[in-house]
C-alpha cells in the first residue's frame, strides 16, 4: 500500500520541519579528535556505518551496528557530524555476527559481514521505505515481499582485483581498504565466485616467474593494474582480462597456456567451468578508472555468454552485466510481472546494458527498444537479439537523455510506449529524458534502482506529472555490503498536463 502524503494531505510538511527542529539543535560538536566516548548505536548510515548519538550530536562509526554498546575514539569533527573510530565492543548488539571473512574490517569491499544477513535485509527495505517516504514524500505501508538470497557468499560473478607491491616489496593481489588504494591482499573473498582465486594466483605466479611489475601508481610506472574475471554461472564460462599499462604483455602465450590449464571447480552441481576468453585491456591514462577503451584478445573471441532464465546473453569485458546471476533472474521476473505484458505491447527499455531486461521482456512483448550509452554493450545487445533469435528488438546507441527526447521530436509527438523499464546508475535519470517518458505516457513505468535516495526523487517527478507508485519491491543483490536494488511500478492514472 501506498499512499502519496503530497497529494494526499499535509503530514510531509510535519515530518520536514521536526526534521530541520532536530538539526538545528546540533549545530556544535560536543566532543573533539582523539576523545574516548562510549555510545549506543541505533541505526546504520546510508553507507553502512553504525550512527551513534552522543548529547544529540551524530557519530559515525564504522564497523558498528545498531544496538552495539562500543567504546569509540573520535577521528573528526564537523559542525553536525563527526567520525569515530571503533575500539572496543562493550555490549554486542543481538544482531553482531563472526565476519566469514579474515580481512572484512580492512577490506572496502563488504561493510556488513558482521551484521547478520536476516537484519541486513531488514535494513535495506527500511531504507528504500524511509528514502520513498522522506525525499519522495510517499507513505509507502507495504512492499512485496522482500527478494532475499538463499546463499549470501561467493554469489559475484565479477571481480577486479588491483596489482600491487605490499610494505614488504612482495607483489600482491586484493581489494582496496575502504576509501583508499591500499591493497588489502585477498585472492579467496568470500562473496566472489571461488575460481576466482585460482586464476589470479596463477597470475601472480606468472609475474613473478618472468619479472612482470605490477603497476605503481604514485609513479605511474609498471605494467599490470588489475585483473579482472568474469563467469557466467549458468553456461561455466570464465573470462579474464589483465588492466595493463602498457599496449602488449611480454610472454602472454605463456600466460594463457597456464591459465587454460588452471581450473578444476571440485563442484560437481555446477556447469564444468571453462576459460573462453583471455584479453589484455589497455589503459595508460593516469587515472582511478579501472578499465581504457581498448581490449586485445589473447585467446578467445573477446566475449563470454551466460544464461538468464531461457536467455542466452553473450558479456564482452567493457559491458555492464549484473553481479549476481541467480537474483537477476528473481530481478528481471519482478520486472516481467510488474510490466505484466499480454503481447501487443511496445517496450522502450532505457539504460538497457547488453539488452538484459530488454530481451527478457521481449518474449512477451510486440517490440523493444533499447538504449544505452556504451557502444560495446549495445553491440552485444543486437548480438543477443541474434542470438536468441528475436526480431521484435531495436538498440540504440547514446545517452538516454539525447535519444529518446531526439525520438520523440523526430516523430512529432507521435512516439508512445506501453511500457518504459528505467534501469539507470546510482545518480539516476536526467530530468530531461523523465520529461520525454511523460510525453510517451507509457501506461506503466517499471523503475529497476540501485540508489533509493535518487529513486525517491526521480518518482516524485513522475508522480507529480500523472503518475501513481503502485508496487515496491526489494531485490537483495548485494549481500554483505550497503548497495540495495529495488523494483517500482508505476501506473499512469491522469492524462498528460
Ligand atoms: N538494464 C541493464 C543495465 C543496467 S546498469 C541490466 O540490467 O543489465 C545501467 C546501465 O546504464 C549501464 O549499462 C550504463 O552503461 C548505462 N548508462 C549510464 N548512463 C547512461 C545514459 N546517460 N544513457 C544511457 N545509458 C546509460
Amino acid at each position: 500500500m501506498v499512499f502519496d502524503l503530497r497529494k494526499d494531505g499535509t503530514e510531509m510538511g510535519k515530518n520536514m520541519s521536526e526534521e530541520k527542529n532536530v538539526k538545528r539543535g546540533m549545530e556544535q560538536a560536543v566532543c573533539k579528535k582523539n576523545d574516548i566516548v562510549t555510545l549506543t548505536i541505533s541505526a546504520f548510515s546510508s553507507e553502512g556505518e553504525g550512527i551513534g548519538k552522543l548529547e544529540g550530536y551524530t557519530l559515525f562509526v564504522k564497523d558498528a551496528i545498531p544496538d552495539d554498546v562500543v567504546k569509540v575514539c573520535v577521528m573528526k569533527t564537523k559542525k553536525r557530524y563527526g567520525y569515530a573510530r571503533l575500539l572496543e565492543i562493550i555490549e554486542p548488539s543481538p544482531h553482531r555476527v563472526e565476519p566469514r571473512c579474515p580481512v572484512a574490517r580492512q577490506c572496502g569491499g563488504c561493510q556488513l559481514q558482521h551484521c547478520s544477513y536476516e537484519q541486513q535485509i531488514l535494513w535495506k527495505e527500511e531504507k528504500v521505505r524511509e528514502c520513498l517516504n522522506r525525499i519522495g514524500g510517499f507513505s509507502v505501508c507495504d512492499m512485496d515481499l522482500v527478494l532475499s538470497m538463499e546463499e549470501p557468499y561467493h554469489y559475484r560473478n565479477k571481480a577486479q582485483f588491483p596489482v600491487g607491491v605490499n610494505k614488504e616489496g612482495r607483489l600482491v593481489a586484493g581489494f582496496y581498504a575502504g576509501r583508499t588504494h591500499s591493497i588489502i591482499e585477498n585472492t579467496d573473498c568470500v562473496i566472489q565466485h571461488p575460481c576466482n582465486k585460482v586464476i589470479v594466483e596463477a597470475i601472480l605466479q606468472f609475474m613473478r616467474d618472468y619479472k612482470i611489475p605490477a603497476y605503481d601508481e604514485k609513479n605511474h610506472a609498471g605494467l599490470v593494474r588489475h585483473i579482472l574475471t568474469r563467469v557466467g554461472v549458468a553456461t561455466g564460462d570464465v573470462m579474464v582480462c589483465l588492466v595493463i599499462n602498457g599496449t602488449a604483455l611480454p610472454h602472454s602465450d605463456i600466460l594463457a597456456g597456464r591459465l587454460l590449464e588452471c581450473l578444476h571447480t571440485g563442484r560437481a552441481e555446477e556447469p564444468e567451468l571453462q576459460i573462453k576468453s583471455i584479453c589484455l585491456n589497455v589503459n595508460q591514462e593516469k587515472t582511478n578508472v579501472i578499465l581504457g577503451k581498448q581490449i586485445k584478445n589473447l585467446y578467445g573471441n573477446g566475449f563470454i555468454e551466460d544464461r538468464i532464465g531461457d536467455v542466452i546473453y553473450r558479456i564482452s569485458p567493457l559491458s555492464f552485466y549484473q553481479v549476481n546471476p541467480m537474483q537477476t533472474k528473481r530481478l528481471y521476473e519482478t520486472v516481467l510481472e510488474y510490466a505484466d505484458l499480454q503481447g501487443g505491447e511496445v517496450v522502450w527499455d532505457l539504460y538497457c546494458g547488453i539488452g538484459t531486461i530488454s530481451l527478457f521482456l521481449a518474449q512477451k512483448a510486440a517490440k523493444v527498444c533499447g538504449v544505452e550509452i556504451v557502444p560495446q554493450a549495445v553491440e552485444d545487445a543486437k548480438k543477443n537479439a541474434e542470438l536468441n533469435h528475436m526480431t521484435n528488438t531495436e538498440f540504440f546507441a547514446g545517452a538516454a537523455e539525447e535519444v529518446v527526447p531526439e525520438q520523440y521530436q523526430k516523430s512529432h509527438g507521435s512516439l508512445k510506449a506501453d511500457v518504459v523499464t528505467l534501469d539507470p546508475p546510482r545518480k539516476g535519470c536526467d530530468e530531461k529524458l523523465l520529461q520525454t517518458v511523460v510525453q510517451m505516457e507509457p501506461e506503466k513505468i517499471v523503475y529497476v534502482s540501485c540508489d533509493p535516495a535518487t529513486l525517491a526523487r526521480d518518482l516524485r517527478y513522475l508522480c507529480d506529472r500523472g503518475y501513481g507508485l503502485e508496487r515496491v519491491r526489494v531485490c537483495d543483490m548485494f549481500g554483505m555490503s550497503y548497495h540495495v536494488e529495488s523494483v517500482c511500478l508505476l501506473h499512469r492514472r491522469e492524462k498528460r498536463i
